[in-house]
């Protein structure tokens, strides 16, 4: 049986992956310092509670078991804030990740799965994005993510150390068994706020900006579902026990979905008309992300399931209508 640790397995995508991986028989260790996860997500495998910035504890986890594998979520991931706390991301997410790769070649983990964003590419300059459009992203959490890419190419090079980049576009979508999802303290994404605005009266959705060149304003997103990602890194995992080198990967559906279109699919599945107000742009918002995911459909043979924005939309529903932490 193979053994993976997740680092950030206690958080949204995270908690996802552990159940993934628990189901299909894999030994998961979940590291995580619940700065922003739940330790109620974390339902498999062994808990581990940890710091990457704290270097002994990373060393006792790494001491305890003999890991084949690591998944990397642990990281700060909002635009908004990393312009605000730049020192932060940098932290958590460069230096964080540095203390993880050098405990990973101390103790000979050959791979590693990283969580990227399509926040590495900036402004598109084409669209849907490819893996080959240049990284110049536009604020320091997309910058943080593009120099752990660049770390982990000069890791493969110099220590052979593998890796795969997912870089996401909006991961969106919960466990349709419904045992975890998305909660996040405090929400900022689209589809949890649209859902949360129907549950509770007093919470007002804001649209931020109708002005972008889009087709009616609003920003366009490419929505993927949180269980494809997983499969995803599952994937990725097969590709890395092949191929040696440091790899990077398009995640998303190749279909972009204004905001004013997820607030309809979401009338639609909840019945409920959605208030909204219209706010300024959100500062670092591009107009349109959306995925050319090729290269991970042809390398990893990965297959979104969800394909529909309104199936997203609805394992999402049934979560926030009911969730558990
Ligand atoms: N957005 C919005 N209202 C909200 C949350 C998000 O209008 O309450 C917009 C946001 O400005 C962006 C899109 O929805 O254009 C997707 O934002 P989200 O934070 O979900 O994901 P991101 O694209 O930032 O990763």
């Amino acid at each position: 049986m193979k053994n993976v640790l997740i680092c950030g397995g206690a958080g949204y995508i995270g908690s996802h992956m552990v159940k993934l991986l628990a189901e299909a028989g894999y030994d998961v260790t979940t590291f995580d310092n619940l700065s922003t996860g739940h330790r109620e997500a974390v339902k498999w495998g062994h808990w581990f509670e940890g710091d990457l910035l704290d270097t002994l504890s990373l060393e006792a986890v790494f001491r305890k078991t003999k890991f084949d594998a690591v998944i990397h979520f642990a990281a700060r991931s909002l635009v908004g804030e990393s312009m605000v706390r730049p020192s932060l991301y940098y932290q958590n997410n460069v230096v964080g990740t540095f203390n993880l790769l050098e405990k990973m070649v101390e103790h000979g983990v050959p791979s590693i799965v990283f969580s990227s964003t399509a926040a590495v590419y900036g402004e598109p300059q084409a669209t849907p994005i490819h893996e080959s459009h240049p990284t110049l992203p536009i604020n320091p959490y997309g910058r943080t993510k593009a120099a752990v890419e660049t770390m982990l190419r000069d890791y493969a090079a110099a220590y052979r150390l593998r890796s795969v980049s997912l870089r996401y576009f909006n991961a969106a979508g919960a466990d349709p068994e419904g045992s975890i999802g998305e909660s996040h303290q405090p929400e900022t994404h689209l589809i949890p706020n649209v859902l949360r605005s129907l549950l509770e009266t007093e919470r007002v959705l804001q649209i931020f900006g109708d002005d972008y060149p889009t087709p009616d304003g609003t920003c366009v997103r490419d929505y993927i579902h949180v269980s494809d990602l997983c499969d995803a890194h599952l994937l990725a995992l097969d590709y890395l026990d092949k191929n040696e080198g440091a790899y990077s990967f398009n995640l998303g559906n190749g279909q972009g979905f204004s905001i004013l279109e997820v607030i309809r699919g979401a009338e639609e599945i909840v019945g409920k008309p959605i208030a909204y107000t219209l706010s300024p742009r959100r500062p670092g918002d591009p107009a349109v992300l959306v995925a050319d995911s090729q290269r991970a459909r042809s390398e990893l043979r990965w297959r979104p399931r969800y394909t529909d924005i309104r199936e997203i939309i609805e394992t999402a529903w049934q979560w926030h209508r009911n969730p558990t932490y």
